[in-house]
């Protein structure tokens, strides 16, 4: 059993002390701290009870689901979920993954137009994901409420400090973020409604990353959040050129894998830590990063996730599976087990005592897979953010072309010589467990892919 904190009430307190009082909040303000209190409290049930309750709410939303979408309907009968009967355990297994690709199929089939009335409007939302097919959903207010609660969470548990100054540098939909401003706002947006905070700023991640260095150092931030990718690019970039930014106290990773080697980079040359997340613009947060440790806590009050192996049985601890997700407060648009396309590998209970289950790793999708000649695939660490201290290698790569080949692009500075190349070769190699014939090919640019997410492998076969 996880041990409880003493006194919980005193916990949540000296939390929301840690990061400074909240304002004399409104209507949303105060039902947001009444949702913190009660995740401050959930976070440390055993993990059977945090599933009964999110069993109880899978219940509501099948039900409702069932009554007000004929698409699912059908779905939901066929494995014995009825509108009168309690939802089991075994029915709910029974229910069939929905894939991304029917999601995308189904257009708005899968949309409810008129959700409970205390759940608020509805809004639409697109995403294109890495593989730049769009799927659609339609939110309720209740649900961004929800996303905004889980927002404050994981400030609260960072101890983030509040009146700080926030940077962004991430896909910008407005198209208002340009260098050399970039968008100023007084306070960090949703937060605001329960905090005083201090101001954020924002950049578009299409800024050359020497722009975005001196963007950055003009902010006195204490806050970065971008994606991992990017980081490495700064970092790099602050590396060659020595400029640091020290009013940085830790990045806020997201939307990419994280490369346990760039926390690393980021602690030597910055000094800091990275807090990472997992969350999609579908189903809103998966995952948070511990307060205490590296591992991912699965948000359990907002999210029922399962990792299931190729049979469809949930992975033990130390096993890897397919991550599907059932957002529990969205009833515009019911995602009921939602493959969402990415693999994670279960951990044990976290020594921090929380129920929250825990993730170890997140790995991305499949089509970044590594096929070794006999078929058997992995998730490769190719130690591209190392190839700068063999050679001037800006950016890189990997195509996997046959059960063979591999090509490298890289964007270089100037042009490789054969034992620069022959050590970035044997670099790649090391980490792949087969001696892939590599191909190294020179390109100008490697571009982002839609929404845009940076491919660091990809497998063509
Ligand atoms: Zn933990």
């Amino acid at each position: 059993m996880n041990e409880q904190p003493a006194d919980i009430s005193e916990h949540t307190l000296s939390a929301i002390e840690g990061i400074g009082w909240p304002a004399v909040p409104g209507r949303e303000g105060a039902s947001l701290l009444a949702v913190l209190f009660q995740l401050e409290q959930s976070q440390w049930w055993p993990a059977e009870k945090l599933h009964a309750h999110q069993l109880g709410q899978i219940e509501k939303l099948c039900h409702f689901a069932h009554q007000h979408i004929p698409y699912l309907s059908k779905r939901l009968e066929a494995a014995g979920i009825g509108q009168h009967k309690p939802l089991s355990e075994e029915a709910w297994r029974e229910l069939p993954i929905l894939t991304r690709d029917e999601l995308q199929k189904s257009g708005t089939k899968l949309q409810c137009t008129e959700p409970p009335k205390g759940h608020g409007r509805t809004s639409q939302s697109t995403t294109t994901g890495s593989t730049g097919k769009p799927v659609s959903v339609s939110r309720t207010e209740l649900s961004a409420f929800y996303w905004t609660a889980f927002t404050l969470r994981d400030h609260i548990w960072r101890k983030r400090d509040l009146s700080a100054t926030f940077a962004t540098i991430r896909y910008d939909r407005s198209a208002r973020a340009a260098y050399p401003d970039g968008i100023e706002s007084d306070n960090w947006g949703s937060p605001a409604a329960l905090f005083r905070t201090g101001p954020a700023a924002k950049l578009t991640i299409t800024t050359p990353v020497a722009d975005q260095g001196e963007w950055l150092a003009r902010q006195n931030a204490a806050y970065l959040s971008t994606n991992p990718s990017n980081l490495g690019e700064l970092l790099r970039l602050s590396e060659e050129s020595g400029v640091r930014y020290p009013s940085l106290r830790e990045v806020q990773t997201l939307s990419e894998v994280l490369d346990p080697a760039l926390r690393a980079q980021c602690r030597r040359l910055w000094g800091i830590e990275i807090a990472d997340m997992y969350s999609t613009q579908e189903t809103g947060y998966i995952a948070l990063q511990c307060p205490e440790t590296e591992n991912y806590h699965v948000q359990s009050e907002c999210a029922l996730i399962e990792i299931l192996d190729g049979d469809s049985t949930p992975c033990q601890p130390g096993e890897v599976g397919r991550v599907v997700v059932t957002p529990l407060h969205n009833f515009a648009t019911p995602l009921l087990r939602y493959d969402i396309g990415d693999y994670a590998e279960v951990g044990a209970p976290c020594p921090c005592g929380r129920g929250l289950p825990v993730l170890t790793r997140i790995m991305g999708r499949a089509r970044a897979m590594l096929t070794l000649p006999d078929g058997s695939r992995s998730w490769p660490l190719m130690g591209g953010s190392r190839f700068a201290e063999i050679a001037p290698v800006r950016q890189y790569q990997f195509v996997q072309k046959s059960r063979q080949a591999i090509e490298a692009r890289l964007v270089v500075e100037r042009p490789l010589n054969e034992q620069e190349e022959e050590a970035l070769r044997e670099r790649m190699l090391a980490r792949l467990g087969h001696p892939f014939e590599i191909k190294l090919s020179y390109v100008k640019k490697i571009e982002r892919q839609a929404g845009e997410k940076y491919e660091e492998f990809k497998s063509e076969l």
